[in-house]
């Protein structure tokens, strides 16, 4: 239906313009495949260096967090460490909205079981994500290894807000047990406290993944 679509020159142009309208199809074709690539997860598969994220990020963090102004707070970080769906942060404000319902409605169920409930994290900029990596590789020795504790700006899905880390362990396994009702799975065997929105409220979750690396 597009393909169809961009045969046709618009009715605004004219036809002595004809020869540029046929290179198109031919951009439309080159924007497809890009955007393909970027669905399906080709960019982490290229060398850090040749990613267009990753530069991006890394030029962020030259010009430092100020002028980036996609770290601390505004990056996604939570001043105090835990955070209810009411405050007012990014971290919660930029969480996808049906991400958020479903979380609030197992607040709701499990404060009657008298379950505590923090957010601990939620939407992350991708010049945080980078942080928390380079923070990991720092501490475990080697991106590989951190790799298997963070996820990179190209593949945590803090960054599009639909990943929230849940505290404390109680609302883990509160939730490990009962997140399924909502639609909230657990996605790596070693976060507890990582859930994502991956099946419909009632199913059964998807298989987990060892770590994030996995
Ligand atoms: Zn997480």
């Amino acid at each position: 239906m597009v393909r169809q679509q961009l045969t046709q020159p618009p009715a605004h142009v004219s036809t002595q313009r004809a020869p540029r309208t046929d290179r198109r199809p031919m951009a439309a074709a080159v924007v497809g495949v890009t955007v393909l690539a970027a669905v399906f997860g080709i960019y982490p598969l290229l060398d850090r260096a040749d990613s267009p994220v990753v530069r991006a990020v890394d030029d962020a963090l030259d010009r430092g967090p100020a002028a980036s102004g996609a770290t601390g707070v505004e990056g996604g970080e939570i001043p105090d460490g835990v955070a209810t769906l009411d405050d007012d942060l990014p971290a919660i404000t930029g969480l996808d909205p049906a991400l958020a319902d479903a979380v609030r409605q197992a607040v709701t169920d499990a404060a009657a079981d008298d379950i505590d409930f923090w957010i601990t994290s939620g939407w992350r900029s991708a010049a945080y994500q980078q942080q928390l990596l380079d923070a990991a590789v720092r501490k475990h020795g080697s991106l590989e290894a951190a790799r298997r504790v963070v996820a990179s700006p190209e593949t945590s899905r803090h960054i599009g807000g639909n990943a929230v880390d849940i505290g404390p362990t109680e609302a883990d396994y509160w939730l490990i047990q009962h997140g399924a009702d909502y639609g909230l799975c657990q996605v790596y065997a070693n976060e507890i406290w990582h859930f994502e929105l991956l099946t419909e409220p009632g199913s059964t979750c998807p298989p987990m993944l060892e770590d994030s690396a996995g």
